[in-house]
């Protein structure tokens, strides 16, 4: 009989543990909180920065561990620590005894209606990055106006942001601005795109060239300065204040619409198990890996594996690292004892 893995969180770090897994030969049993497995993948539209349709990942994931076990709309109740391994109970009611776990539950968009300031949820115009994307992926939105003659992009909303409780760089929603920039321009070609930064963070492969296409292709607007306040004209449309800090001087620009880049926060569903089993926390409110430069898959507990954004912001391509990294650690794991 084939050995349980019980894997928390049904994202492409499950998707892809699962799929190793199996080929490892274990019996790799996802437990997933929504209806459809994918996480935020699932929801986006284009990945950067190939602009691979971000549906076809998940879908080809999904036909690769079509022989895993999957409980969808499913959360664990409580974990138990036994004497060689995890009793996982869920919330169907159903018992899996395990003796390794692995934790990939992700992140969670960071809440806009707290930076009170940019008007989410109140003004009618200001969106989320993942508002746009189910709008690019046919959901409508009335909030989307036909013709925007100007779309303002708000960098690091709830990032390396000590009020927001959040010091971290999410790393992704620079470049998700630029594509999402360049999407915009792409459907709008009139309109004018301003991107209101504090620092432009373009570490991974082909980011960089993305940034000077938007500029040189598209003609996006790039301005260095924090959004200070969003009011709402008597035409609906937004009047937004910003402070130009590389030209010296305030800004006041009238908008059609803008899209605060929510950042990531950890998925609660970790934290809950983290405190059921013990876990370590880092100050970030994420996971803490045992050791953050050699075993960043391995937590502080025997049997206990990480991937993907549960320690901390990652990519996909990091994610999908960390997941076929945490299969074989687990694989090595069990074949220690
Ligand atoms: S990646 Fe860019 S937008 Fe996101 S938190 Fe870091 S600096 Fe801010």
């Amino acid at each position: 009989m084939k050995e349980n893995i019980v894997i928390i969180g049904g994202g492409i770090a499950g998707m892809e543990a699962a799929k190793q897994l199996l080929c490892l030969g274990y019996n790799p049993i996802i437990v997933e909180q929504n209806d459809h497995l994918g996480g935020h993948v699932s929801q986006w539209h284009q990945l950067f920065p190939d602009m691979t349709p971000a549906q076809d990942l998940v879908r080809r994931l999904g036909e690769e561990i079509s022989e895993a076990n999957i409980f969808l709309e499913t959360t664990v109740s409580y974990v138990n620590k036994l004497k060689d391994g995890y009793n996982v109970m869920l919330n169907n009611g159903v018992n899996i005894v395990c003796r390794a776990l692995l934790i990939a539950s992700g992140f969670k968009l960071f809440d806009a209606t707290k930076k009170e300031e940019y008007g989410y949820g109140v003004y009618d115009r200001v969106i989320t990055n993942s508002d746009l994307e189910a709008w690019f992926n046919g959901k409508q939105d009335p909030r989307i106006p036909d013709k925007p003659a100007r779309v303002g992009f708000v960098h690091c909303v709830g990032s390396r942001d000590l009020k927001a409780g959040n010091s971290q760089c999410s790393k992704v929603c620079c470049v998700t601005a630029i594509k999402q920039a360049i999407e915009v321009k792409e459907k709008f070609p009139d309109a004018e795109i301003y991107c209101f930064y504090m620092d432009l963070r373009l570490f991974g492969k082909k980011y960089e060239d993305f940034y000077i296409n938007a500029q040189r292709d598209f003609g996006v607007h790039f301005i260095r300065g924090r959004v200070s306040e969003v009011g709402e004209a008597i035409d609906g449309r937004l009047q937004v204040k910003a402070e130009d800090t590389l030209a010296g001087k305030p800004l006041k620009v009238t908008l059609d619409m803008l899209v605060l880049m929510s950042g990531m926060v950890c998925n609660p569903q970790a934290t809950e198990i983290a405190r059921m089993i013990h876990l370590d926390m880092d100050d970030d409110g994420f996971l803490r890996s045992r050791d953050n430069v050699y075993s960043i898959i391995e937590s502080n507990r025997p049997g206990v594996f990480y991937a993907g954004a549960c320690t901390g912001t990652k990519t996909v391509p990091e994610t999908v690292a960390e997941a076929r990294a945490a299969a074989l650690g687990i694989d090595a794991y069990l074949k220690s004892l």
